[in-house]
This record gives C-alpha cells, structure tokens and sequence, in this order.
C-alpha cells in the first residue's frame, strides 16, 4: 500500500473545509481506510480512552466491512466509536475521527451497501 493513498486520506478534512462533497474514491476503500489505520496507530501514546481503545475497535469493524460480515448495527457502533474520538486529548485522535467523519458522511453509500 502506497504511502501517498494515506496522505491522500489525511488531507480529506483539509480538503472537506473547502469542498463539503471532498470523498474517496470507492475503489479498495476499505483497504486504503486500514492502511490508514494502520498508520495513525503508530503515533498512539495510550493516554486517553476514546483514541487507544477506540482506533483498534474502528479497525477491526473496517475489516468487517471490507471483508463482508458487517451488518447495520455494527454500522451505527463504528459511527458511535468515530464520533467519540471528539473527546480525544490530542490532534492524533482527533484528526484521525475529523476524517474519520468525513468518511462516513461523504462515502455513506459504500458503508450502507454493505449492510443492506
Ligand atoms: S488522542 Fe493523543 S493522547 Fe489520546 S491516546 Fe491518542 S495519541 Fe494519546
């Protein structure tokens, strides 16, 4: 997986700002949302709840999502687990839920047509 895909999804909130309708592509999104993933753990120091607990949850319902066995009320608790990532203590899990955020908002159909 390219580094260039994560910085690509990095910037997606930078970019929303500008754009409201800024989204990624549907192809191999699920795939590039773990890349990111991935990435963003590295920098996880572990102080607060909602970005140490939280990013693995995301992380193991975006491998639901990506290989199929998700369902609408996993659905609603990732969207629950992003949202929480307000309360983080610092821009890594911030910035991670922000475009997290965007994500969900702006990609919605390729989330919904996995659990319909
Ligand atoms: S949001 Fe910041 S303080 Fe909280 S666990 Fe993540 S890196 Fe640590």
């Amino acid at each position: 997986m390219s580094k260039e895909i994560v910085l690509r999804i990095q910037e997606l909130y930078e970019n929303w700002i500008k754009d409201d309708m800024t989204s990624l592509g549907s192809a191999d999104i699920f795939a590039n949302l773990l890349e990111y993933v991935k990435e963003t753990q590295k920098d996880i120091c572990g102080k607060c709840i909602p970005c140490r607990d939280g990013v693995p949850q995301i992380e193991k319902l975006l491998t639901k999502f990506e290989d199929g066995s998700v369902d609408k009320g996993q659905l609603l608790t990732l969207e629950s687990y992003v949202q929480n990532l307000r309360s983080s203590k610092c821009s890594v899990g911030i910035d991670f839920g922000k475009t997290m955020e965007v994500v969900l908002r702006n990609n919605f159909n390729d989330f919904y047509k996995k659990v319909r």
